[in-house]
């Protein structure tokens, strides 16, 4: 049984060969012109990507999953240098010897082999395209004043996969930067306090940017108001909202 249920998830990841034992967690597939591009949602900030015969992570985080176990990735990108997205453990375990990790300014002396990626910075990788976007808080602010993520240090991450558009956004909020993107398909905006958005910041971004399908994470599921966000999107009949019960 247990191996049956290993075996389905590697077919949901789209691996061959060997089984990945991975408890609970099941991809969306999206079809891309180049073939399906598979997210895996693996809680807070971390996501795993399947496309291309590449495997991606996103912020892997070694508190949301054993990434011993995890597919290992030809491609990993980092957000910026909070102890919830980089996490250099689990970095070494889930990396291929000659992964390409590209990761925000603050990140770099502490990931070897890293490439950095400021605002604006283009690279195409594995076949996708990867756009370093801004992320970075414009009303929550530590008891100092500062904010939680000043701008121009953290990176959100559009990538183009065939013709699919997927927009990952880092801890940020809803900045004007994100809600001039155009042509997301599939957008992740972080939504919890008070680090990131309130639902009522997720929806402004979410109408103004139009993503076909939208998913809140960094969120704790049953914590954070997701039915709030919902009901804010009710009248939004080209934006799918997807929620995932993570923590
Ligand atoms: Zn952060
Ligand atoms: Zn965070």
């Amino acid at each position: 049984m247990r191996i049956l249920f290993a075996y389905a998830i590697a077919l949901t990841l789209g691996i061959s060969g060997h089984a990945v034992a991975v408890d609970g967690l099941s991809a969306d597939t999206f079809k891309t012109s180049k073939g399906n591009l598979k997210v895996t949602v693996i809680g807070h900030g971390s996501l795993m990507l399947a496309y291309n015969g590449k495997i991606m992570h996103v912020d892997p985080f070694g508190q949301m999953a054993d990434y011993e176990k995890l597919p290992k990735a030809d491609v990993i990108l980092v957000t910026h240098e909070h102890v919830d997205h980089l996490d250099p453990k689990a970095i070494s375990a889930i990396r291929k010897k000659n992964a390409i990790i590209l990761v925000s300014p603050k990140c770099a002396d502490k990931v070897n082999g890293s490439q950095v990626m400021h605002n604006g910075d283009v690279k195409q990788v594995a076949g996708i395209t990867i756009e370093a976007v801004p992320a970075y808080n414009l009303v929550h602010k530590r008891e100092d004043k500062k904010p939680f993520h000043p701008k121009g240090e953290g990176n959100g991450y559009v990538m183009t996969l065939g013709n699919k558009r997927l927009y990952v956004a880092g801890d940020t909020e809803n900045t004007p930067e994100m809600k001039a993107l155009k042509n997301i398909d599939i957008a992740f905006l972080p939504m919890n306090l008070p680090y990131t958005m309130t639902p009522e910041m997720v929806a402004d971004a979410a109408q103004a940017m139009k993503p076909k399908v939208l998913y809140p994470y960094h969120y704790h599921f049953g914590k954070t108001d997701t039915k709030k966000l919902l009901n804010l999107m009710k009248g939004e009949k080209s934006i799918e909202v997807r929620i995932k019960k993570k923590k």
